[in-house]
């Protein structure tokens, strides 16, 4: 399952050091290697899955309680004042590693951490049309 030329499957290989904090049989989460806050993390999944979209049902079913559970302890652990949760799919989103991943980014009050985005604005009826249009597939 694993990807030649991935970084994160050399790293749950062991071929790459990294400084694990959980690991079970689907995910391992490690300290990212330029955190955007004291404590961020990332939690692979252990097998090769490009993104989200690509997630096999049984690892994305899992992902969100791992994830939930971790981002807990860390709460208490590191005593920060919020954390996201944040997951990037494809280039233009900001996935640069094109395994599937999960950010979790502890934030204290007054960091440095930026996701942002300004607010935008929808003209009449847009919102809904693209509700509509999304909905017609479900
Ligand atoms: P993304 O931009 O969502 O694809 O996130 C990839 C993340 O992986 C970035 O935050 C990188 O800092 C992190 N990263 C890349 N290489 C390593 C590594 N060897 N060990 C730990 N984290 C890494
Ligand atoms: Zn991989």
């Amino acid at each position: 399952m694993e990807q030649n030329n991935c970084i994160f499957c050399k790293i749950i290989k062991g071929e790459i050091p990294s400084s694990t904090l959980y690991e079970d049989e689907d995910f391992k989460i490690i300290m990212d290697i330029a955190p955007a806050s004291r404590g961020h993390a990332v939690m692979l999944s252990k097998k090769h899955f490009e993104n989200l979209m690509e997630l096999d049902e049984e690892t994305a079913s899992k992902a969100l309680l791992v994830a939930k559970k971790v981002a807990k302890v860390m709460m208490e652990e590191l005593k920060c004042d919020g954390l996201n949760i944040l997951q990037n799919n494809g280039e233009a989103a900001g996935q640069t590693v094109f395994h599937y991943h999960i950010h979790l980014i502890p934030r204290y009050h007054k960091d440095q951490v930026n996701i942002n985005w300004p607010a935008g604005k929808y003209e009449n009826g847009e919102a809904a049309g693209i509700a509509a249009q999304i909905a017609a597939r479900f």
